[in-house]
């Protein structure tokens, strides 16, 4: 028989309708599991009463006979969703021990769906970064290779699924942070379209393009959370789309023979890295043999979303973060001597120096004399990535390329050099700054036996159509089904 940590969501959720394993005994595997995997750094919080308290009460709604694809089935939450059973802190020190007094509603919809927290997942501080180094309390490991990074911002989320420390995660996507350490460390994560879930209580890095989606070992889980955590949310989050929630497993299992995929001829240049090339190609190939149609497409300002993204989204950032500030929330210095002196001084200590250099770029950009030569431009730029896209996907159903330039590199090589970091999110950028769903999806293994992750962008609402698209590759390929050493049993409980 398999372990607990060995199921998916879908098999974890049967067994548990099935009452062949009770909830609680299910929370205290992976709480236990996520103990002997404390080195990984995946968890920030756990409290195990909280965590079993949640899984008593889903016990008591299995009990009743109620049928539900996620009651009982645990999940960790990253921890830039606020939560009231557990501390929030962004990464951050500013937001060290902070208590929320409520839960987010992506949070709530998954508790609502009878999901368990097992805890808070590691991130980069408020969400920015590829590489999980930016957090202000640890850095993740890749359970791949321990000495590498897991990508960011949700490193935390995409080691803990890896390793089998969770079944399932959820992670926010900014600019990649779910699809590159997804790619990073060989799961499954959606990006669903701007507006599909709800932002309030999530803590806000650039809110034109912050979106939470699922992280989880395959595209069948991705489809059942991603299900739950959609919705409108009219009175929190007036981004939130008047849609309808959708089942997103509906269209799982329908052929894809004669789907036209496009292929953006910019994502496959110089700067790729070769073995990531191979997977990808390999990938390509794959979905030859399923039937789909490979189509070559443009999106010609691919390389400008890396100056686009990194002049918006740091011009968000530099708004949003301005309510820490010692009074509204969080970390207040101990000693200052006037209003200003204890800003300051509350601002210097509480962030980081990457978070720091965010919003002197984003005051910067935003500043008179400056705000048309930059911000405005970046706008302008935007609306045509988005327009490239709507161009593209006239030739196509689905773009598929890579999720990043290389695999995951080693902890602290490119940890003083930012813009390193921003160039490798060439890829992801496009998709964010376009409001469009993308997803990364296990499609080989690179240099150092590392995973790479095959990048799927749909349009607008076609949610369901990449997740089916993924889960056909995923029923006729195995990568997705590989453990990291890190993972496989022996390695805790
Ligand atoms: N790596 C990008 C950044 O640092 C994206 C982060 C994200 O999506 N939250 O901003």
């Amino acid at each position: 028989m398999s372990e607990l940590h060995d199921l998916t969501v879908a098999e974890l959720a049967a067994k548990l309708t099935a009452r062949e394993v009770s909830a609680v005994e299910t929370a205290r595997h992976f709480l236990a599991r996520g103990a002997a995997h404390a080195a990984l750094g995946a968890y920030l919080a756990v409290d195990e009463e909280a965590t079993l308290g949640q899984a008593r009460a889903a016990d008591a709604r299995l009990e009743t006979g109620e049928q539900s694809p996620l009651l009982g089935v645990p999940i960790a939450h990253k921890d830039i969703f606020v939560t009231l059973d557990f501390p929030s802190t962004a990464g951050s020190k500013m937001l060290q021990d902070y208590r929320s007094p409520f839960d987010a509603t992506v949070v709530s919809r998954l508790a609502a769906a009878g999901a368990v927290t097992l805890g808070k997942l590691n991130c980069d501080e408020f969400a920015m970064g590829s590489s999980n180094e930016n957090s202000a309390y640890r850095p993740v490991r890749n359970p791949w290779d321990t000495s590498r990074v897991p990508g960011g911002s949700s490193g935390g989320s995409a080691a803990a699924v890896a390793a089998r420390l969770t079944p399932a995660a959820t992670g926010t996507d900014t600019g990649g942070s779910i699809r590159q350490p997804a790619s990073f460390c060989g799961v499954t994560g959606i990006k669903p379209t701007y507006g599909r879930a709800s932002r309030y209580g999530m803590i806000a890095f650039a809110s034109s393009l912050d979106q939470a989606g699922p992280m989880a070992r395959d595209a069948q889980d991705c489809a059942l959370l991603l299900s739950a955590m959609c919705g409108p949310d009219p009175d929190r989050d007036s981004t939130s789309l008047d849609m309808p929630a959708e089942d997103f497993t509906c269209s799982l299992g329908d052929a894809i023979e004669g789907m036209r995929i496009g292929i953006p001829r910019e994502f496959f240049g110089a700067g790729l890295a070769a073995d990531v090339r191979a997977a990808v190609d390999g990938a390509l190939k794959e979905y030859q043999k399923l039937g789909a149609k490979l189509v070559e497409i443009t999106l010609p300002r691919t390389e400008l979303s890396i100056p686009v993204y990194y002049i918006i989204a740091p011009a968000e950032a530099s708004s949003n973060l301005s309510r820490f500030d010692g009074v509204k929330f969080g970390h207040r210095a101990r000693q200052y001597g006037d209003l200003m002196d204890m800003y300051q001084k509350t601002r210097a200590e509480g962030f980081g120096d990457e978070v720091k250099r965010r919003i002197m770029i984003g005051t910067y950009v935003l500043s008179h004399g400056y705000y048309d030569a930059y911000y405005l431009q970046a706008q302008k730029v935007r609306r045509m990535i988005a327009a490239d896209f709507q161009q593209a996907f006239r030739d196509c159903d689905v773009i598929a390329g890579p999720v990043a330039p290389t695999v995951a590199w080693k902890i602290g090589e490119r940890a003083d050099d930012p813009v390193a970091n921003y160039l490798a999110d060439i890829f992801t950028l496009p998709a964010s700054l376009a409001g469009l769903p993308g997803m990364s999806v296990p499609c080989g293994f690179g240099a150092g036996g590392m995973p790479v992750g095959l990048q799927l962008i749909g349009n607008y609402f076609s949610e369901a159509r990449l997740l089916n698209a993924a889960h056909r590759f995923q029923l006729a390929t195995d990568f997705h089904l590989r453990v990291p050493a890190a993972g496989a049993a022996g390695g805790g409980p």
